[in-house]
C-alpha cells in the first residue's frame, strides 16, 4: 500500500507502521502516506480504529531534517491538515509509542486520541536544541496533556521523558509491559465499542484554564541566563502562553508563524549545522570504518599537573583503571589532592555522591617509574612543555611500555613528528590535546602526525567517544587548530586596545555577540604569565611580524591575572569577577602614546569582525595546509574549545553567513593594519573569487 507505511489489519483494527529507517523520520513520502491512509481506514467499514506505530526500536524521532530547506511537493499534505484530520477522526487512533516519540513524534502521536506506550520508550521535544520551536501543535496540544509547566520545561528545555512520566503526566494513557500493538489494538476496539467519540487533545482544556500569568513570568525569570541571544525560548513560552488563552486554531495558526520564522532565522540554520558538523567530525576519509581501533581497557598519564590529574579523572570516570606517574613522591602526592578535592568540591555541589567518588578515586592509582605502567594500553603524556624532556621521556616509555601501547602526547606547541621520532614506534605515537580543566571540557584534538598508523588514530578517535568527549582530528603545527587561531584573534584584540579600544570594550563586544566570556577576561582567567611563555616562543618565530606589546608589559608589572587578583582587570581578593582597572586604562593610553599611535574610536560590529573574521581566515589557512579535514570541524573546534556560541556555529559558518567576498574584504583591510597574522588566505580569495563558501570546501 505504501513504502513507508505497512498495513496489517487485526480484527477490526487496522495497525500502521511507519517504517522509515533509520529513524523513521518525519519525511515527505511518511506524511503523503498518512493523508492517504487514514481517511481510507475511515470510510472502509470493516475497521472500527486505528493503531498506529512504528517498525523497530523507533516510533519516530523526528522531523527529517534534510527535508527542512525543501519545498512542500504539491502531493504532499500540510502535516497541521493531517493531525487535523486525525484529531476529526470519529473512530479512536491510538499511537502505540514503541521507542522515541520526538519532536513531529510526539506530535504524530498527540494528534491521535490516545497514546499507549512500552517501557523504556521516551518522549520529548527536542526542537529548541536546533534553533526553533515545534511547529506542528507540539506548543499547543502538550499544556492540553501535561499542564503548562511540565510543557514549558519539555518544550524550552528540549530534554526528552521517560515513558514512566510520560504517564504520570498524562501523555501517555497506560504504560505496557507485555505486547504494545496487541494491547493498543484491544484499546481501540474497547474505545470503538464504547460509542463515544474519541477524545481529541485539541478540545481538552481542563490543564490549560485558569493559569495565572506569573507562571510565564517566573519561567522566563528562570530561564534567562541559559537563553541569552536566543530566540526560541521566548518564541515557545509565548506560544505556551497562547495555548492558555487563545483558540486551538488560532494558538496553531502563531505556532506555525513563529515555527517558520525561526527555522529560517540563521540561528537555526547555525544549529542544524552544528548538529550535522558534530556527527562529521567522527568521519576521516582515509580511515574506514572497518579498521579495527585499540581496546583502551588501561591508562597511564605522565605527570600529575594541571592536565595530568583532569585527565586521569576522565578515564576513571568512564570506568577506566589508570595510573598517574610523576617524579617524586611530593608532586605525585600534590596531584592527587588535586584530584580529590576535585570530586569533592563536586560531592559538595551535590553533583555526585560520595560512593561515586570513592568508586572513582579507587580507580586512579600513583606511581613514581614507569615500570608499573608498562602494561598500559594508552600512555598520555602531560608533563611541562619542553621538547627535550618529551623526547626523554617518550624514549624511556618506548622501552619500558608493551609494544601495542599507544603513546600520546598533550603539547599544546610542540611537533609530535619529533616527538615520535624519539622511539622506535613513531606509529604509535600521536597527540590527545585536551583543554583546561581536561575533566570539564568537552573537546579534544586529537593529533595525526606523519607516522602514525590508521589504527593509532582511530584509537584515539574511539577513545575521545569513551571519554565522553568530542575528538577532532588536526594535523601538526604550532597550536594546531585551536590555538593557532586564538592566537591570531586574541593578538588582533590586542592591537585594537593598542589603538584605541579597551580591554572591557572588546570583551563586551565579544560576550555580546554570545561568548561566555572576551578574551580579556579569558587572558586573566588562562593566567597572563602562560600566555606570556608561549608568546616569547612564537616571537621567535615569526620574528618579522608585529607584535603586541601590552601583554609583555602587563606581564612584568607582575599583573598575572587573576591568581594575583590583578590583570587587565581588577579582582576583590579571590573573586573571579573583576572592575575596569583605572591603573590599566591609563597606561594603556600612555603605551598607545609612546608606541606613536593616535588612539582612535572603535565601534563593537568591528571588534567583533577583527575578532571572527580573523579567526575565519586562520581557519582558511589551516584547510589550505591540510590540518583540519573541513571547515565544519574547525567550527566545532572552537565551539566546544573556546565557546563559540552554537547559534552562531562558529568562525567558518559565521564567514559563510557573512558572504566570503564581504570577508575578504574585511580580511584585506585587518592585513593592511596588521599585517601577516592576517595575510588573506589563498583559499579564502579563490572561493571568494568563485562566489562559493567554506562549507563547498572538501580537501
Ligand atoms: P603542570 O606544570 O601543571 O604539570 C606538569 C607536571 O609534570 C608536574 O606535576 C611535574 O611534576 C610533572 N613532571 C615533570 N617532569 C616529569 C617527569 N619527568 N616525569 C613525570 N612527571 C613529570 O603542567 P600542565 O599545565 O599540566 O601542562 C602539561 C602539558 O599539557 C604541557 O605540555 C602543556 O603544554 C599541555 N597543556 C596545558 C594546558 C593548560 O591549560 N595548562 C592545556 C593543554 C595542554
Amino acid at each position: 500500500m505504501s513504502d513507508v507505511i505497512e498495513f496489517e489489519q487485526q480484527g477490526a483494527i487496522a495497525v500502521l507502521t511507519i517504517n522509515n529507517p533509520p529513524a523513521n523520520a518525519l519525511s515527505f513520502a511518511v506524511c503523503k502516506a498518512l493523508g492517504e491512509l487514514v481517511p481510507r481506514c475511515m470510510e472502509d467499514d470493516a475497521i472500527s480504529g486505528i493503531v498506529l506505530t512504528g517498525a523497530g526500536r523507533m516510533f519516530m524521532a523526528g522531523a527529517d531534517i534534510r527535508e527542512f530547506n525543501l519545498q512542500r511537493p504539491d502531493d504532499v499534505p500540510d502535516f497541521h491538515e493531517v493531525l487535523g484530520a486525525m484529531e476529526a477522526a470519529p473512530k479512536p487512533i491510538v499511537a502505540a509509542i514503541n521507542g522515541i516519540a520526538f519532536g513531529g513524534g510526539l506530535e504524530l502521536t498527540m494528534g491521535c486520541h490516545y497514546r499507549l506506550i512500552a517501557p523504556g520508550a521516551s518522549v520529548g521535544q527536542p526542537e529548541i536544541k536546533l534553533g526553533f520551536i515545534p511547529g506542528a501543535g507540539g506548543t499547543q496540544r502538550l499544556p492540553r496533556l501535561a499542564g503548562v509547566e511540565a510543557a514549558l520545561d519539555m518544550i524550552v528545555g528540549g530534554d526528552p521523558i521517560s515513558a514512566e512520566r510520560a504517564v504520570e503526566l498524562g501523555i501517555a494513557d497506560e504504560l505496557v509491559e507485555g505486547d504494545l500493538i496487541a494491547r493498543a489494538c484491544e484499546f481501540a476496539a474497547e474505545r470503538a465499542a464504547s460509542g463515544e467519540a474519541p477524545a481529541a487533545t485539541g478540545k481538552r482544556d481542563a490543564k490549560i484554564t485558569g493559569i495565572d500569568a506569573s507562571v510565564f513570568a517566573d519561567y522566563r525569570e528562570k530561564i534567562a541566563g541559559r537563553s541569552r541571544g536566543l530566540d526560541a525560548p521566548e518564541a515557545a513560552i509565548k506560544c505556551i502562553e497562547a495555548a492558555t488563552t487563545m483558540a486551538l486554531e488560532d494558538g496553531l495558526a502563531l505556532e506555525r508563524d513563529t515555527f517558520v520564522i525561526l527555522r529560517d532565522s540563521d540561528s537555526a540554520k547555525a544549529m542544524r549545522y552544528m548538529f550535522f558538523a558534530e556527527r562529521e567530525v567522527a568521519k576521516i576519509p582515509d580511515i574506514p570504518r572497518d579498521i579495527e581501533a585499540q581496546d583502551i581497557k588501561s591508562a597511564a598519564i605522565i605527570g600529575s599537573g594541571t592536565m595530568g590529574g583532569g585527565i586521569a579523572m576522565n578515564f576513571a570516570n568512564a570506568g577506566i583503571p589508570v595510573t598517574v606517574v610523576d617524579i617524586s613522591d611530593d608532586a605525585l602526592a600534590a596531584g592527587m589532592e588535586k584530584v580529590r578535592a576535585n570530586y569533592a568540591s563536586a560531592v559538595g555541589r551535590g553533583r555526585m555522591d560520595q560512593a561515586a567518588m570513592d568508586g572513582r578515586m579507587a580507580l586512579i592509582s600513583g606511581a613514581t617509574d614507569y615500570a608499573q605502567i608498562k602494561d598500559a594500553d594508552i600512555v598520555i603524556e602531560a608533563v611541562f612543555e619542553d621538547m627535550g624532556l618529551k623526547k626523554k621521556i617518550f624514549a624511556e616509555l618506548d622501552q619500558t611500555c608493551k609494544a601495542s601501547a599507544i603513546l600520546a602526547s598533550n603539547t599544546s606547541t610542540l611537533d609530535i613528528n619529533e616527538i615520535g621520532a624519539a622511539t622506535e614506534r613513531p606509529d604509535k605515537v600521536c597527540g590527545t590535546h585536551f583543554f583546561s580543566p581536561a575533566n570539564v571540557m568537552k573537546l579534544l584534538e586529537n593529533v595525526r602526525p606523519d607516522a602514525a598508523s590508521k589504527e593509532t588514530i582511530a584509537s584515539v578517535m574511539k577513545l575521545s567517544k569513551t571519554l565522553g568527549k568530542v575528538g577532532v582530528l588536526v594535523g601538526v603545527c604550532n597550536g594546531f587548530v585551536g590555538n593557532r587561531i586564538l592566537g591570531v584573534a586574541a593578538r588582533i584584540t590586542d592591537f585594537m586596545v593598542e589603538e584605541g579600544a579597551m580591554p572591557w570594550q572588546v570583551d563586551a563586544a565579544v560576550y555580546d555577540f554570545g561568548f561566555a566570556m572576551g578574551p580579556f577576561a579569558v587572558n586573566d582567567l588562562a593566567g597572563i604569565d602562560v600566555r606570556y611563555l608561549t608568546r616569547n616562543e612564537q616571537k621567535k618565530l615569526w620574528p618579522d611580524r608585529r607584535h603586541p606589546v601590552l601583554p609583555e608589559r602587563v606581564y612584568e608589572m607582575g599583573r598575572y591575572g587573576q591568581k594575583t587578583d590583578a590583570g587587565w582587570y581588577d579582582y576583590e581578593p579571590g573573586a573571579r569577577k573583576g572592575t575596569p582597572s583605572p591603573m590599566i586604562e591609563d597606561f594603556i593610553i600612555k603605551t598607545s602614546a609612546e608606541l606613536g599611535y593616535e588612539r582612535r574610536a572603535f565601534t563593537d560590529q568591528e571588534i567583533v569582525d577583527g575578532y571572527v573574521l580573523s579567526m575565519a581566515n586562520a581557519g582558511a589557512q589551516i584547510l589550505e595546509e591540510g590540518l583540519a579535514l573541513r571547515a565544519s570541524d574547525i567550527d566545532v573546534i572552537w565551539h566546544y574549545g573556546y565557546g563559540f556560541p552554537r547559534y552562531r556555529g562558529g568562525p567558518m559558518f559565521y564567514a559563510d553567513l557573512v558572504g566570503l567576498d564581504k570577508v575578504l574584504d574585511a580580511v584585506n583591510r585587518l592585513y593592511d593594519s596588521y599585517g601577516d597574522w592576517v595575510k588573506p588566505s589563498e583559499l579564502l580569495i579563490s572561493l571568494a573569487k568563485d562566489g562559493k563558501s567554506f562549507a563547498d570546501y572538501t580537501a
